[in-house]
C-alpha cells in the first residue's frame, strides 16, 4: 500500500474524486487491494470480482482503476462521509493543484439504482465543507447543497428500479476562486421525463413533489390550493402505480426538507406559492373528467377540478372547458374551432400537464441558477481559476415494458460510454501510438456502431423517427417500426419481431425493437413513440397558459410562442442536441470517473450478486480499462511542462535549457536516477508508469 503522503499528493495530482473517496481509509483498508492496478492476477474476472466483494463485505465501497473509481452501492448508510473524515483531508487539495490541471470534469456512469445520485451529493458536499471559507461564500455553499433537496424533489421519483431515480440528467458546474472556496454555480438539465406527470407503470409514482405537498403541505396552504383533507388516493394522476406510499421515503420529512430548502436558496414567498399552485394545478387537471352528450359532443364531467384549476390559474374557467374540449385551426388566415374527441380530450389534457410541469422544472432550474450565478462579473473574470463539473444523468434502464423515454435514457448512457471509451480507451491507445511507445494492444467492445445506429443522418432510428412525425396522412407508430425494419435490416445491433423470425431467446412483441445495448438488450414498445416525440400543445391551450396570472405560467409560455409559426424541433433531437453540446463541454475538460455498480436487483444491504455485478463489470469494461492502465503509463506531461515544472532539481536544466527539449528531459530524469522500466520517452511527451515515480520527484521540489 502506498503511504499516506503519497495518497494525498497523488490527490492533488489527480484531481477531486480521489480524494473524496479515501477520506476513509483505515486499517481495514487493506482487505484487498483498494487499487486494481495492485491486482496480481489483473487479467482475470474473477479475480476482479472476488477483490470487489471481499472489499463490499467490509464496507469498503471504493476501489480504484488507476484514476477510475469504482463505487458499489451499499444500500445502508456508511460512517466514511464524517466531517472528521473530510477534514482529514482540509487544505490538501487546491493550493496545490499544478498548473497543467485544466478544469475538471467528474463523470459519474451506472446503470439506474447503482449510486450515480448518491455519489453526485458526496463530491459535492466534499467540495462545499472542505475547501476554505471566506466570510461571503457561505451562502453559495449552503445553495449549491440545498439546490439537490429541490431537483429531486421535482425531478426523482420511485421507479421499479429506484425509490430514488433521477428523471432528468444533470450536469452541475461548480466554479471556485484562485483559493479554492466555491463562489458560484450553475447547473444543466437534460430531458425530463415529463410522461410521468400523466402515467406511472406498476409499482411507479409520480415525482416526488406530489406525495410531499399532500403529506406534509400546511393546511392553510393545502387549502389555498383547493387540496385540504387530500390524499394521494384521491388524485388520478397519483393512483396509476399503485403505490402512493414507499417505505423509504418520508414524503412529509421531505416537504419540510425542501420548503428549507427553497427558502435558502432565496425563492421569494410568491414564487414559491407559485410554484406549489402549478403542482396543486397538475393534481386538478389529472382529476378532470370527460364525457360525451348525445350528439357524441364532448364535455367535462366533473366540475370542482375545473373550477380549482381556473382559480390557481387565474383563467376564466369556461374558457379553460372550451380549451379543453376544441382545437383552433388557423386555416387561411381563418380561426376555425373543432370538437375534440374524448380520447383527444384526454390527451390534450395530459399534454397541458405535461407542458406546464416541464415548463416550470425548466423555470426552476433557471431560478436556481440566478441564485448560484456568481454575481460581480470582474472578480469573477479575475478570481474564478477554476471549475469542476459533476455529470450525474438517469442510469441505463430496463424494464418489462419500455418506451420512448428508455430509448431516450439508454441512448444517452451510450453516449456516455463512447466518452469513456474515447477519453481512456482508445485515446490512451492512439496516444502511445503517436508518441511511438512501444505497447500491447488490448481488445475492447467499442459501443460507437450502436451510437451510429441511433443518430446517424437519415438513416439513424431518430432520423427515421423525426421523419415519420414530419409526415402527414397514414404516419403511425407502425409505420415508423416498418421504415426501421425497412432501413435497418441486417443491422447487427437491432431486430425486430419479423425480422427475427423466431430465431432470439427472449420473445419480441410484434410492435417493439430490440437494441443490443453495450449493456445488454432492451425491447422498446413503439407505442407512443410519435406522439411523444412531437410533443404537441394544442395552440388553444397554450392560449390559455399564455393568459395565466400565475407568475410562473406567464414566464414559461409566452406570447411569441404562438406567432413563431415555425416547427419546434422534436424531443429527440433537441436531446440529440443538448447531448452534443454536452459531450463538447466534457471532453474540454480532464474528466474523472466514478464507475457504479448496483450490488443486487433488491435495494438489499450486504448482498452481492455474482452474475449481476460480473455483468456490470462487463458492459462497462471495466477489465480492458484495468489492462490499458496496467499496461500503459499513470502520467504523461509534454517535455516543455515537465522540464519547466522539474528544472530546478537539475544543474545542468537550471535555470535555463537551451538544448532540444528532449534532451532537457532526458538530462533531469538521468540526473533523478529514474531507473529505464519507470518510463519512456515518446516524440513530444515523457511517459512515467508508477503514480510514486513522480510524487518522489514532486516530493524533491517540495524539499
Ligand atoms: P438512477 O439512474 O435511477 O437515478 P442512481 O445511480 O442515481 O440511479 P442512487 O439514487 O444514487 O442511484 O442510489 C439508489 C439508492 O441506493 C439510494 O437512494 C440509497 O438508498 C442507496 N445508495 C446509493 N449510494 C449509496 C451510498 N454511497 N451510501 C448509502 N446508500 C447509498
Ligand atoms: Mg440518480
Amino acid at each position: 500500500m502506498r503511504g499516506m503522503k503519497y495518497r494525498r499528493r497523488e490527490v492533488c495530482l489527480e484531481g477531486g474524486v480521489r480524494l473524496v473517496m479515501e477520506s476513509a481509509l483505515s486499517a481495514r483498508d487493506r482487505v484487498g487491494v483498494q487499487d486494481f492496478l495492485l491486482l496480481e492476477n489483473y487479467n482475470s474476472e474473477a479475480a476482479f470480482i472476488e477483490n470487489l466483494r471481499r472489499r463490499y463485505r467490509e464496507g469498503l465501497i471504493y476501489t480504484y482503476i488507476g484514476s477510475v473509481l469504482v463505487s458499489v452501492n451499499p444500500y445502508r448508510e456508511l460512517e466514511i462521509y464524517s466531517k472528521q473524515n473530510m477534514e482529514r483531508h482540509r487544505g490538501v487539495n487546491f493550493y496545490e493543484i499544478s498548473p497543467h490541471i485544466r478544469d475538471q470534469c467528474i463523470l459519474i456512469s451506472g446503470e439506474s439504482g447503482a449510486g450515480k445520485t448518491e455519489a453526485s451529493k458526496k463530491i459535492l458536499q466534499y467540495y462545499t465543507h472542505i475547501c476554505p471559507t471566506r466570510n461571503n461564500t457561505q451562502t453559495i455553499r449552503e445553495r449549491l447543497l440545498q439546490s439537490n433537496p429541490v431537483l429531486e424533489a421535482f425531478g426523482n421519483a420511485k421507479t421499479l428500479r429506484n425509490d430514488n431515480s433521477s428523471r432528468f440528467g444533470k450536469y452541475m458546474d461548480i466554479q471556485f476562486d484562485y483559493k479554492g472556496a466555491p463562489i458560484g454555480g450553475h447547473i444543466l438539465n437534460y430531458l425530463l421525463e415529463k410522461s410521468r406527470v400523466a402515467h406511472q407503470n406498476h409499482g411507479e409514482r409520480n415525482f416526488h413533489i406530489f406525495y410531499q405537498l399532500l403529506e406534509g403541505g400546511e393546511e392553510p396552504l393545502l387549502k389555498r390550493l383547493c387540496l385540504e383533507k387530500t390524499t394521494p388516493q384521491h388524485h388520478h394522476y397519483l393512483v396509476k402505480g399503485n403505490c402512493p406510499r414507499v417505505s423509504s421515503i418520508s414524503d412529509k420529512n421531505g416537504w419540510k426538507i425542501v420548503r428549507n430548502a427553497l427558502s435558502i436558496i432565496g425563492f421569494e414567498e410568491e414564487e414559491i406559492q407559485a410554484l406549489m399552485e402549478i403542482v396543486a394545478s397538475v393534481l386538478h387537471l389529472g382529476n378532470t373528467q370527460f364525457g360525451e352528450d348525445e350528439e357524441g359532443e364532448t364535455h367535462v364531467t366533473t366540475e370542482p377540478p375545473v373550477q380549482f384549476l381556473s382559480q390557481l390559474m387565474g383563467v376564466d374557467a369556461l374558457v379553460l372547458k372550451e380549451a379543453l374540449t376544441h382545437r383552433k385551426i388557423v386555416a387561411k388566415g381563418e380561426e376555425m374551432i373543432s370538437p375534440l374527441s374524448l380520447e383527444q380530450a384526454l390527451s390534450a389534457r395530459d399534454s397541458m400537464a405535461k407542458a406546464i410541469y416541464g415548463r416550470a422544472f425548466t423555470w426552476l432550474v433557471q431560478k436556481l441558477n440566478q441564485s448560484l450565478a456568481f454575481k460581480d462579473e470582474v472578480y469573477y473574470s479575475s478570481k474564478c481559476s477554476s471549475v469542476i463539473g459533476l455529470l450525474d444523468i438517469y442510469g441505463f434502464e430496463v424494464f418489462q415494458h419500455n418506451s420512448f423515454e428508455q430509448f431516450c435514457i439508454n441512448y444517452c448512457n451510450e453516449k456516455l460510454q463512447q466518452l469513456f471509451i474515447e477519453l481512456t480507451l482508445k485515446s490512451e491507445q492512439e496516444e502511445y501510438e503517436a508518441e511511438g511507445i512501444v505497447w500491447e494492444r488490448v481488445e475492447y467492445f467499442n459501443n460507437k456502431v450502436i451510437c451510429e445506429l441511433v443518430e446517424e443522418k437519415h438513416k439513424g432510428i431518430i432520423a427515421l423517427l423525426d421523419e415519420e412525425c414530419l409526415r402527414r396522412g397514414d404516419a403511425s407508430d407502425i409505420t415508423f417500426l416498418e421504415k426501421l425494419e425497412d432501413t435497418l435490416v441486417g443491422h447487427a445491433h437491432f431486430v425486430t419481431h419479423k425480422m427475427a423470425n423466431g430465431k432470439v431467446r427472449k420473445a419480441i412483441g410484434r410492435e417493439e425493437f430490440r437494441l443490443l445495448h453495450y449493456a445488454g438488450e432492451v425491447n422498446y414498445n413503439v407505442n407512443g413513440f410519435l406522439d411523444k416525440n412531437n410533443d404537441l400543445l394544442y395552440r388553444h391551450l397554450k392560449e390559455v397558459l399564455c393568459q395565466s396570472d400565475n407568475p410562473v405560467v406567464s414566464q414559461c409560455f409566452h406570447e411569441e410562442e404562438l406567432m413563431d409559426q415555425r416547427r419546434p424541433e422534436s424531443a429527440v433531437t433537441q436531446f440529440k442536441l443538448s447531448l452534443a453540446k454536452l459531450m463538447d463541454i466534457l471532453m474540454s475538460k480532464e474528466p474523472s470517473y466514478v464507475r457504479c455498480i448496483k450490488p443486487n436487483d433488491g435495494k438489499q444491504p450486504g448482498r452481492f450478486d455474482d452474475v449481476l455485478v460480473r455483468h456490470q463489470v462487463k458492459y462497462l469494461g471495466l477489465l480492458e480499462n484495468l489492462r490499458v492502465r496496467r499496461a500503459g503509463f499513470a502520467y504523461r506531461r509534454n517535455y516543455e511542462a515537465f522540464l519547466e515544472r522539474y528544472k530546478s532539481l537539475c544543474p545542468d536544466t537550471w535555470p535555463n535549457w537551451h538544448g532540444e527539449l528532449a534532451d532537457g528531459v532526458a538530462t533531469l530524469v538521468k540526473h533523478l536516477n529514474f531507473k529505464p522500466e519507470e518510463y519512456k520517452l515518446g516524440r513530444s511527451k515523457i511517459f512515467i508508469r508508477f503514480p510514486r515515480t513522480l510524487f518522489m520527484t514532486e516530493d524533491a521540489l517540495q524539499a
